[in-house]
């Protein structure tokens, strides 16, 4: 751990005049805390992502308060505070649905106290000792984020050179690199995310060991990693993310199968329609629109997904069973890595496994999966698909009809095919998701035998989520 004295004793001070940051940009909750803090004698700042994100001109999500007040002082300033966590005790402050965290300033160096365990890799297990501001500054991650905004003289403390580094636009971790990627390999992936979102880049030797040590982050925890995808992938700059990712070598490690599969995308179609489903994120994040994981999940690991199905091709299964086994392959080995609860995990291969009922033409089965809860979701992956696959761009017009037309029409239309076209003609162009499916043949079955057949019928995919 970086000793104590590392760290500049008397900070860099910007004064009010000179950073850019009024008071108008701050919540009102946080500036209450900060006041009421200070006007019982405590210190206490804004830091960390707030006062960088405002540093560069963006909109803080939340703002984070540090003081030398503990706890338990906090709690007994705030009526509306409640005291969380075991490994460190942080006071939330609520002011309705907004929450301001209050952390007491931390030292991560050993005082020999026996309060701060380390395992053998020197990962940080446990650290609950309080300490100056100092500490507190030089056990953050990055210079950037290191940053304390007081209401006392409105001025910015900076003890760690993160002052220069934001104007210089760069990410640099404080202290020795390799050594903080091992106390926390999960900094690794905050500094692709973070890289991306501030549109800063990381500093050569903060950016150096990352392609050696990725395969660190094999050892955190899969809950921390999904939340970690999350924030990554959802917050308006995923696909510059995910260029991160691949950039820093750590695409492999994350998402392996993923990775493993665009090494052998020759044409660079699964790397086409991977980033436009991000860039599509990205837009829909920008409009205010609502942004689902578990569709996003679909799109990272469908090229995991066609891979699977390859590997498993020669394995004589029926078409259904096929592609869940393949699913449930990806998602099983995907796991390993990142937690992703199952209420995201049966939604996304509801989308996979929904794919081959496009196909379909038969005036009931089209209704009834119009109706699907998935529908929806699994059109929309149709249509990042044709960047795949550009031959499906005749069957997704199809569905873009269906459900412009009125009910009866359609119906009409289903039970009348123009001639031109017959029956099976739209659905013969839909490639079967990579060959597994074979609707086409079966939609010719007799009507009376299509329940019992639906075991077998990739159509007939019954993956509703109390399955
Ligand atoms: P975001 O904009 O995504 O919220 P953030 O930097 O605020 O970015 P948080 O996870 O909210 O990220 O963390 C708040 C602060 O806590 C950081 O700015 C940093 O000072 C510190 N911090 C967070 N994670 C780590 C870590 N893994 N190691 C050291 N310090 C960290
Ligand atoms: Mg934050």
């Amino acid at each position: 751990m970086m000793p104590a004295n590392m760290s500049n004793p008397s900070p860099r001070i910007v004064p009010r005049d000179a950073h850019g940051i009024s008071r108008k940009q701050i919540s009102p909750n946080a500036l209450r805390v900060l006041y009421k803090l200070n006007e019982s004698g405590f210190d206490a700042y804004l830091v960390g992502g707030a006062v960088r994100d405002l540093l560069v001109g963006g909109r803080p999500k939340d703002f984070d308060v540090a003081t030398n007040a503990t706890p338990e002082q906090v709690k007994a300033l705030f009526r509306n505070c409640r005291l969380i966590g075991r490994r460190f005790r942080l006071a939330h402050v609520f002011f309705g649905p907004e929450i301001i965290e209050v952390a007491t300033f931390r030292a991560n160096g050993d005082d020999g106290s026996g309060d701060r365990e380390t395992s053998d890799e020197g990962r940080v297990l446990r650290d609950n000792v309080y300490g100056s501001i100092e500490d507190d500054a030089v056990r953050r991650d990055f210079t950037a984020n290191a940053l304390y905004y007081g209401v006392r003289d409105f001025a910015v403390l900076d003890y760690v050179g993160g002052w220069e580094d934001v104007q210089r636009r760069s990410l640099r971790l404080i202290g020795d690199p390799e050594q903080r990627y091992r106390e926390d390999p999960v900094r690794m992936l905050r500094a692709a995310r973070l890289s991306s979102k501030l549109g800063f880049s990381i500093d050569p030797a903060t950016a150096a060991p990352i392609p050696t040590l990725a395969p660190l982050l094999a050892d955190a925890p899969p809950a921390r990693l999904f939340d970690e995808m999350l924030k990554l992938f959802l917050a308006g700059h995923g696909e510059a993310g995910f260029d991160a990712l691949e950039r820093h070598g750590l695409l492999a490690t994350v998402l392996p199968e993923t990775a493993a599969a665009l090494a052998h995308d020759p044409d660079g179609r699964q790397r086409a329609m991977l980033r436009q489903a991000l860039a599509n994120t990205d837009a829909r994040v920008r409009e205010g629109k609502t942004v689902t994981p578990y569709f996003l999940f679909a799109a990272l690991l469908w090229p995991a997904f066609r891979r699977e199905l390859g590997l498993l091709a020669h394995e004589h299964l029926d078409p259904l069973a096929l592609q869940q086994r393949a699913a449930d392959r990806v998602t099983f080995h995907q796991a390993r890595r990142i937690a992703m609860p199952r209420r995201f995990s049966i939604p996304m291969q509801e989308i996979w496994l929904l794919q081959a009922r496009f196909d379909i033409r038969q005036r009931k089965r089209v209704f009834r999966l119009m109706a699907h809860p998935r529908f929806r979701a699994a059109y929309d992956f149709l249509a990042l698909r044709t960047i795949e696959q550009p031959e499906l761009t005749g069957p997704l017009a199809f569905w873009t009809q269906a459900q412009e037309l009125p009910a009866a029409d359609l119906a009409e239309q289903l039970a009348h095919p123009p001639p031109a076209r017959g029956d099976a003609a739209a659905g013969d162009a839909v490639e079967p998701v990579a060959g597994a499916s074979d609707g086409g043949k079966k939609r010719r079955r007799p009507r009376r035998r299509k329940r019992h057949a639906s075991a077998s019928d990739a159509g007939e995919a019954d993956t509703s989520p109390t399955a």
